[in-house]
């Protein structure tokens, strides 16, 4: 059986009240045995808590600013952050990075916080996962800054040109997770994956949220993992297999799981 990694998904989420128990189980049976819960901010730290102490050996939790929850009380809640990372095991930072499509009137809050969690994560040794919309040039000023600080991160979502792929890899060590997006119809994403290092890859639902098809329309879960994983196998021409293995891999290693 294959087994897989999904790097990124908010299983605390409400949206997963009714089923969770359920929902865990039916990823476990298709071989999705280790999940990363990354972090938005304060007000769903003890959630996620909850559920990384509810299922230890299967949700490994991360602590991070979103930067949509970036606003006036930033600070407070990178001081909160800083608390609990030199007090708690977490398996990485994040989500940080920047999101200019929801609202810009934090922008320039939002680089600074991302800027800490880059500090953060190298501080800890954990990896950075970066949420990025449409702030492409502000995130590639940010990761200017810090190209000579040694750090782990992860495009979470990733749906960039294969030019931006190429030319993040330019700015240091970073992985990407591919998700739901892959199999949509209209999507520029099969093209891009295709000419990217599988050793680059790393598979992530984004649950509840990116379901990928034949599923779109209804909520997302961990369980649809290796429909991603077959769409990345038949546009690379890979075994499934070898997609399973080398992506979990590259998951093990990143989130030291
Ligand atoms: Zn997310």
């Amino acid at each position: 059986m294959n087994l897989y990694v999904d790097t990124h998904i908010h299983i605390y989420d409400e949206e997963f009240d009714r089923d969770r128990g359920e929902s865990i189980k039916r990823a476990i049976e298709a071989g999705v045995t280790k999940m990363i819960m990354p972090g938005i901010d304060s007000t769903v730290h003890s959630a996620m808590m909850k559920c990384a102490s509810d299922y230890p050996d299967t949700l490994f939790p991360c602590a991070g600013l979103h930067p949509t929850s970036v606003k006036q009380d930033w600070k407070k809640e990178i001081s909160i952050l800083e608390e609990r990372l030199s007090k708690e095991r977490y398996y990485g930072v994040g989500e940080a990075g920047m999101d200019g499509y929801w609202s810009k009137e934090f922008l320039s809050e939002q680089k600074e916080a991302f800027g800490i969690q880059i500090e953060l994560a190298s501080k800890y040794d954990l990896p950075v996962i970066i949420h990025s919309r449409e702030a492409t040039e502000e995130i590639f000023e940010v990761l200017d800054k810090y190209r000579n600080l040694s750090f782990k991160g992860i495009f979470h979502a990733f749906s960039g040109s294969i030019e931006t792929y190429r030319r993040l890899l330019t700015f240091g060590d970073f992985w990407f997770g591919i998700g739901g997006v892959i199999t949509y119809k209209n999507s520029n994403l099969p093209e891009t994956v295709k000419q990217m290092d599988i050793n680059r890859i790393i598979l992530e639902t984004d649950a509840p949220w990116l379901t990928p098809v034949p599923h779109r329309g209804s909520r997302n879960e961990a369980s649809y993992i290796p429909h991603i994983a077959a769409k990345i196998a038949q546009v690379k021409e890979m075994e499934i297999e070898e997609v399973a293995e080398v992506t979990s891999g590259n998951a093990k290693n990143l989130f030291k799981l």
